[in-house]
């Protein structure tokens, strides 16, 4: 599990050796009923319980500005400013063209398409840039498969 190194897993292990048997069992059920009961919010892809999501509901945030975000876990670290007051937009992860990840297995068409049916006048990158995932000239197959 991510953040979670031998140290740690050694710990929680110890843990639930020594309590009682309803722990693992409580655990576990808590950790099912995560996944049942959150899914992928319809308007921003964001993990919520309710789709659309609290903020893409949140009727005091701007929805002239978009947030581009690689994970989930990246609205949590922006929310935490207090800062920023319009909406994101989950991609699901990075451009990898060494791995093999395009804009195709990304949520990419799904930004194209919010910025053309929402009032957006500003949409904010906040992706890690790394040279692997620059921009790179697309050929006109993949630029017509992006753009429909
Ligand atoms: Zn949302």
């Amino acid at each position: 599990m991510p953040g979670i190194g031998p140290k740690s897993a050694s710990r929680l292990t110890y843990f639930l050796w020594r309590g009682d048997g309803q722990q693992p069992r409580d655990l576990a059920q808590a950790l099912v009923e995560l996944k049942e009961h959150t899914r992928l919010c319809e308007v921003c892809f964001n993990i919520t319980e309710e789709s659309p999501c609290p903020v893409c509901r949140e009727p005091t945030r701007s929805t002239g500005l978009i947030c581009v975000v690689e994970e989930p876990l990246d609205v949590l670290a922006i929310e935490r400013t207090r800062e920023f007051k319009g909406r994101y937009h989950v991609l699901h992860g990075a451009l990898s063209p060494v791995e093999g990840v395009g804009p195709e297995d990304l949520k990419v068409r799904e930004l194209i398409a919010r910025v053309k049916a929402e009032p957006v006048k500003e949409v904010i990158l906040a992706t890690n840039v790394s040279l692997e995932a620059r921009p790179r000239p697309c050929t006109s197959k993949s630029r017509s498969r992006l753009w429909g």
